[in-house]
């Protein structure tokens, strides 16, 4: 496509090679981030937003849209960014998305909606992502401006709706049904709201500070939430719909971890990524004896794993001292974390060992690990998924110095809730079964989204889940009383 043909697309006159560059997003430098748990990306500017929106090409067909999940109005954000107007772009945003600090942040706008943007066919796409950032950012420092955000303590409803988990699909599930003038009570596991977003994901990516102001805005439209109640042991589903609850939503995501099932898993050392990612995140690990969660990590350790969870383990792990090895078992082209992750990772200083897998984590011979085994492999023919076969190399075994290890191969739903709730049937991967178009699952009243239908995915395609499963409910619920 030329430059004409980018120009005709959309009904921007401006033209120019600046027009394909971005402004670049400011980062603490990786020497002194590596000392600190503060945000590694600092945002633009006013300034820099603006000059960064008015890249944006106004195209009537707005391809990039599509690659939103939510389908927050692209093009009209943009350009009253490029305009000033601020509190203007975030009412627009707002429209389509609840947590829009948290998208702008953690979103993987590569493969999203940056990567449908015209622009990105010649140079860099519109930085949709950071601009959505900053917008929401720029309403924490002027609280007082108007941005048209919902607020409202809705109750026009009779009916009382649950919802389980309290990550994005729940948390965007409350209040879209909030909205729709519901009475909803969240149901939480921990003792702190936001799933994934307040446990799994540290600090240097986004801010709890961030989360909380966002999840107190959804406590301002009059939705209920109970930390330390386990659905499933504290209270059942059937429990819930005795107390008068006529739709269960269930956001529970997937935070049941994956094993390899090799030798020396059981020696102490050996953390599941979430395990020693919670103990971090939500505990305070690092500060021990003053907090009463122990952590001890050692001067190596291995994270296994390629995806986004093992950069966060593998970022953490070298910002509270140790040397990082990220053993993965395929290259570094098929790595499934966000680039800018992976890029950071290696600028931090994380090392990689690619086609190789552990086989066996040794013992010093008091019960804690000592080294990991690993043996190359070889990428084969391509499988019926995509993917290439791996073999394992005889004779290439070698052993990598740790005194931890970290599981981060994936996740699944914990079995609790199907185990406990008669008539609401799951997959073998642990999965709940829902009806496509209805966020149905098998038993009467009871719908889910997010990680527990889908396995581990992404925040906003669990918040697009919640959306979506919320309007379900209510068109249930009218039903119901009609
Ligand atoms: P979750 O976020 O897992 O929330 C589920 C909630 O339900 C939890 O709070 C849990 O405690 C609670 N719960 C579970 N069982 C019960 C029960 N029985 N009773 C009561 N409560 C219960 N995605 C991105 O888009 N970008 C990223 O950068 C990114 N990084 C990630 C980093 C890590 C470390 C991890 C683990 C995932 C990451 N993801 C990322 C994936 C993303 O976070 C998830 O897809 C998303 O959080 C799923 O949302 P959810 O609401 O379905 O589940
Ligand atoms: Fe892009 Fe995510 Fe924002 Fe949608 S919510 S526009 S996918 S950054
Ligand atoms: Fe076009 Fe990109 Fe602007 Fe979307 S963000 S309207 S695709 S130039």
């Amino acid at each position: 496509m030329s430059r004409l043909d980018l120009v005709e697309e959309g009904t921007a006159t401006t033209t120019g090679k600046g027009r394909l560059q971005r402004v670049p997003i400011p980062v603490q430098p990786p020497e002194e981030r590596v000392d600190n748990f503060s945000e590694v990306s600092l945002g633009y500017s006013p300034e820099m937003a603006r000059q960064e929106a008015a890249r944006c090409l106004q195209c009537r067909r707005h391809p990039c849209v599509k690659g939103c999940p939510v389908g927050i109005n692209i093009p009209s954000f943009l350009e009253a960014v490029a305009a000033g107007d601020f509190a203007g772009a975030l009412s627009i945003i707002r429209q389509d998305n609840t947590l829009p600090a948290i998208c702008g942040r953690v979103c993987p706008q590569e493969v999203q909606c940056e990567s449908l943007c015209v622009l990105g066919r010649k140079g860099d796409p519109v930085a949709i992502g950071a601009l959505e950032r900053f917008v929401a950012d720029w309403e924490r420092a002027h609280p007082s401006c108007e941005t048209g955000q919902t607020v409202k303590k809705a109750t026009s409803r009779k009916a009382k709706v649950a919802v389980v988990g309290s990550g994005p699909a729940g948390l965007t599930a409350a209040a879209e049904l909030s909205r729709l003038g519901y009475k909803v009570t969240i149901f939480e596991a921990l003792h702190t709201p936001g799933g994934v977003l307040a446990y799994g994901i540290p600090e240097f990516r986004l801010p709890k500070s961030i989360l909380a102001d966002e999840f107190n805005s959804i406590v301002q439209m009059g939705v209920e939430i109970k930390t330390n109640v386990l659905v499933g042991r504290t209270l059942t589903i059937d429990d819930l719909f005795s107390k008068g609850f006529q739709a269960i939503f269930l956001g529970t995501g997937a935070g049941l971890p994956r094993f390899l099932d090799i030798p020396g898993e059981d020696l102490n050392g050996v953390y599941a990524a979430n395990e020693f990612l919670t103990r971090v995140n939500l505990m305070k690990a690092y500060l021990y004896p003053q907090v009463d969660t122990p952590l001890y990590l050692g001067e190596h350790v291995v994270v296994v794993g390629g995806g986004n969870t093992a950069m966060d383990a593998a970022r953490t792990a070298i910002r509270l001292g140790s040397e990082v090895t990220i053993v993965y078992r395929r290259t570094r082209e098929d790595l499934p974390a966000r680039k800018e992750e992976i890029l950071h990772a290696e600028e931090e200083g994380v090392r990689f060992e690619f086609l190789a897998t552990p086989v066996n984590i040794k013992s010093d011979g008091e019960g804690w690990v000592k080294a990991v085994e690993c043996v190359k492999v070889i990428q084969g023919e391509r499988l019926d998924n995509g993917r290439q076969s791996l073999e394992p190399i005889p004779g290439s075994e070698y052993l990598l110095a740790a005194e931890s290890v970290i599981m981060a191969i994936g996740q699944g739903p914990n079995p609790i809730i199907a185990q406990t709730t008669p008539g609401l049937s799951s997959g073998d991967n642990g999965r709940i079964g829902v009806d496509a178009g209805t966020f149905k699952t098998s038993r009467e009243g009871v719908f889910a989204a997010g990680d527990v239908t889908s396995g581990g995915a992404t925040v906003i395609e669990a918040m697009g889940g919640g959306k979506r499963a919320a309007r379900a409910i209510d068109h249930y619920l009218q039903r119901l009383r009609s």
